[in-house]
């Protein structure tokens, strides 16, 4: 990897300093999540909807992100809870066998946009965070070749929408 390819990336700053700022970003005012473009959504499940950017941390991220502006997974009643979780195993055990990972990192942060989302980071042996936990927030724009990732995106939709990852 080039440095070119790497992104530079150093940790913003947590709006919670703000507070003023982090209440509206709590209520949703703003929220770049609820406001993503088309584009940018890979496919809809029941209860989120998935992102699976071509430029990631590692190869096969994806983050699946709740159909509604919440905050917390315990701030939903059971039933929703569990229809969200069921939507974050079925894109996880399809990156998990798309991408032959070594272990499954979850990460449900929302320290910048406090609205629900979970990353799934497939790891492996000399991933570039092998010794550290994966930072989501430190893309790189070499994370696939273009026929890498639309190799990736018609799997991915396959095996999560027909279950062929089980
Ligand atoms: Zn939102």
């Amino acid at each position: 990897m080039t440095d070119a390819a790497r992104r530079a990336s150093t940790p913003p700053a947590l709006p919670w300093h703000d507070s003023v700022r982090w209440q509206h970003l709590r209520r949703g005012d703003g929220c770049p999540l609820c406001n993503l473009p088309p584009a940018e959504v890979a496919f809809r499940l029941d209860a989120a909807i998935v992102r699976v950017p071509a430029t990631a941390c590692v190869p096969g991220y994806a983050c699946v992100i709740h159909r509604r502006h919440v905050v917390e997974l315990h701030h939903l009643a059971d039933d929703e809870a569990a229809a969200f979780v069921r939507d974050v195993n079925r894109v996880a055990a399809a990156v998990e066998q798309l991408t032959g990972a070594t272990k499954i990192n979850l990460l449900s942060l929302g320290n910048l946009v406090p609205h629900l989302h979970v990353h799934i980071c497939p790891r492996r042996p000399g991933d570039p965070f092998e010794g550290r936990v994966i930072d989501p927030g430190q893309t790189r724009t070499d994370a696939y070749t273009p026929t890498e990732y639309a190799d990736l995106m018609l799997r991915l939709r396959a095996a999560v929408h027909f279950g062929s990852s089980r």
